[in-house]
């Protein structure tokens, strides 16, 4: 029997998951030849989320509980989850229910196929603002354009990975960590199921204009050094351009004698000039700042409680042993029900 675990990373959920575990029950029941099992990441949850994912554990012995020492942020969370599937495949899904779980059937039958990479493509997002959806958009052609791995548009973590694209992904441990990116950079065979993304069920995003800048920048960075590239050619074209200047000014000195003007022009210039060489410098430190976190080899997270299901004995360690494999570092090893 196959064996597939839905991974779910929640961040003060609490209201949100008791509304979303029934559907996933019930989409996995409709699953045949499948053993179905359900991993929750709470992801340093400061609200009521373990004392609800508890609840489900309790009442269903399919679900299975890990609880990071604090919120290191969803790519860590999902990481974490992902680290623990040890057999089968996995669905990644948001907490919140913009992922609708009724998908899962049709991911597995596309598995089934032999698809490794079966993600989600959203064709229409709901309840989520004017000013989101088309940043996002633009978003995803920006790095589409710059990054040398392929990115699927419009594409986020809701998907199936069979279990080798499981393996491959288990073996980027960097810790900056774009997952679309990642997940894209495994390859084998991928499909797209385009689905309609519904607003949350409850709660807020966790997401604000500033967090999602800041993620754009962490894509970027992780998937293209084309930003370093530009800084040369702007300075190439710099160079040209004062090339050019500079000989203008010699001839009309020669030609017409020099009144010492051109404090305006002046000014321009080396405004212009120390903008961009500040800008040429930032975007150095950009890479830089993300070589000083890569060279700390720090793990990309610590476990405080490890709680399998009942009905998951076969979860466990995961099979790539690496110095920077972090789980376990702490694993309370919990009972089921
Ligand atoms: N999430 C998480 N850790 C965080 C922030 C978010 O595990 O630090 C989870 C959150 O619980 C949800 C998913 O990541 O399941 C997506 O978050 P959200 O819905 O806020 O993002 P949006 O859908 O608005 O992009
Ligand atoms: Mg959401």
């Amino acid at each position: 029997m196959d064996r597939l675990t839905v991974v779910i990373a929640a961040h003060n959920e609490a209201e949100a998951l008791p509304l979303l575990h029934p559907r996933i029950v019930s989409a996995l029941r409709q699953l045949e030849g499948v053993d179905g099992h359900v991993l929750y990441v709470d992801d340093g949850s400061t609200d009521g989320t373990w004392e609800v994912l508890q609840r489900l554990a309790r009442q269903d012995a399919k679900v299975s509980l890990l609880r990071l020492s604090r919120n290191f942020g969803k790519e860590a969370a999902l990481t974490a989850g992902l680290d623990q599937v040890e057999s089968g495949a996995a669905v990644v899904l948001d907490a919140d229910g913009q992922d609708p779980p009724e998908l899962i059937p049709e991911f597995v039958g596309r598995w089934r196929e032999g698809y490794d990479n079966v993600h989600g493509t959203r064709i229409q997002r709901e309840g989520e603002g004017w000013l989101k959806r088309s940043t996002a958009h633009l978003f995803y052609r920006v790095i589409g354009r710059l990054s040398k791995t392929p990115i699927p548009a419009d594409t986020g973590d809701f998907r199936l990975l069979s279990p080798r694209a499981l393996e491959g992904l288990r073996q980027l441990r960097e810790r900056h960590r774009f997952m679309k990116g990642l997940f894209g950079w495994v390859g084998y065979r991928q499909i797209a199921i385009p689905y309609r993304r519904e607003p949350r069920v409850a709660g807020d995003s966790h997401f604000g204009l500033w967090r999602l800048w800041n993620f754009a920048l962490e894509g970027i960075t992780s998937f293209s050094t084309a930003p370093l590239r530009v800084a040369t050619y702007l300075g190439v074209t710099t160079a040209l351009f004062a090339f050019v200047f500079g000989l203008w000014i010699v001839v009309k000195a020669l030609l017409w004698g020099d009144a010492v003007a051109g404090w305006p022009t002046m000014m321009a210039v080396i405004l212009f000039l120390g903008g961009m060489q500040l800008v040429a410098l930032g975007m150095i430190g950009e890479y830089l700042g993300r070589l000083y976190d890569e060279s700390k080899q720090r793990p990309l997270y610590l476990v405080d409680v490890w709680q399998p299901g009942a009905a998951g004995v076969s979860f466990g360690q995961s099979s790539v042993k690496g110095e920077s494999h972090a789980h376990g570092t702490s694993v309370v090893g919990g009972q089921g029900p």
